[in-house]
């Protein structure tokens, strides 16, 4: 389905004002730069912007996506609006100057022309002297549109020359919520959604195997140390190091652990909302109220501390062991 304005408005507020404000005022600039991670939704918001400047039944700033503009440009068969893409590793001079070629003529069907590059800064110098000129003796009616996740790798007079709109990594909630959409369940779509701030690789975290075992690991390990310290050390030897192997595996195992504690702190506090384990919702509730809000805190020190140690060159068999045996005394590293 595709996305509409107010969806990409509740993770782009900003950015999406600044392209609705010049549709409505009528003040389109020759050359934009949608600059920002993956997943912050910068095509989509090229492709609605394109809509809304096509569009036959505008509606204030929103295309009417029915018309058979909006859903020309939607299937990308619109004569007016091009769409040019890396051919392979980079963007090459020919397919500036192809481009070019075609925005000589005038338009097709209307005098308003668009293009939009998809990672802008794949271009080669060439290219991007090619394009700079064409930025230089803009047509009337021309927009373009460029892309790009890495702003630092285009030359300045590119940027100079566009207005730029800054796409915003999105937060925890509204990524989850993406990711839901992307029919991830809510307790894999939370969890990633903390782990990172980049939609492609929640989206490929949720789908990673590892991870889910991991997730479970780490619940296991929460209820072995619930039952006493020869358990969790068992527990340790037999699920957690073999699972956990490599340094940034560990120190995943003990992200997700301090999330686990977070929670639990979140509900003491009263904030079901940010709980990330939200499938053991009854047994969260449970170990918030079996623990203090002090104690709580002390182990999350604890497991930070054990983040820092990883860095050292300590031995991480014996820093997971010192790990758990703080956390049952609730102890702190010395
Ligand atoms: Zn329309």
């Amino acid at each position: 389905m595709a996305v509409i304005w107010e969806q990409l408005q509740q993770y782009q507020p900003v950015a999406m004002k600044m392209l609705a404000n010049s549709i409505e005022k009528g003040r389109v600039a020759h050359a934009y730069l949608l600059e920002g991670q993956r997943g912050t939704g910068k095509r989509e918001a090229s492709l609605l912007f394109a809509k809304s400047l096509f569009c036959f039944n505008r509606d204030g700033y929103q295309p009417c996506g029915e018309c058979s503009n909006c859903r020309r440009i939607g299937s990308r068969n619109h004569p007016d609006v091009h769409w040019i893409e890396p051919d392979g590793q980079s963007i090459k001079k020919g397919q500036i100057e192809a481009l070019q070629a075609e925005f000589a003529k005038t338009g097709v069907e209307s005098r308003k022309k668009l293009y939009v590059i998809v990672h802008a800064d794949k271009m080669t110098t060439n290219a991007a002297n090619s394009l700079l000129k064409f930025l230089e003796e803009p047509h009337t009616g021309t927009t373009a549109i460029l892309l790009t996740e890495q702003l630092h790798r285009l030359l300045p007079t590119i940027i100079s020359r566009c207005q730029v709109v800054s796409f915003q990594p999105l937060p925890p909630l509204l990524l989850a919520n993406r990711l839901k959409e992307e029919h991830i369940p809510p307790h894999l779509a939370m969890l990633t959604a903390h782990v990172t701030n980049n939609y492609e690789e929640a989206l490929e975290w949720s789908r990673n195997d590892w991870f889910a075992e991991s997730r479970k690991i780490v619940l296991q390990l929460y209820e072995a140390l619930n039952q006493n310290e020869v358990q969790a050390l068992l527990f340790l030897q037999e699920k957690w190091m073999p699972h956990f192997q490599e340094k940034q595996q560990v120190d995943m195992g003990l992200d997700l652990l301090l999330y686990l504690y977070r929670d639990i702190l979140h509900l003491q506090l009263g904030q079901r909302e940010h709980v990330v384990y939200c499938d053991r919702l009854d047994d969260l509730r449970q170990w918030a109220l079996a623990c203090s809000q002090k104690r709580t805190i002390n182990n999350m020190t604890t497991i930070l501390q054990a983040k820092a140690r990883l860095n050292t060159n300590m031995n991480v068999h014996l820093l997971m062991e010192q790990l758990i045996l703080n956390l049952k005394g609730g102890t702190t590293f010395v």
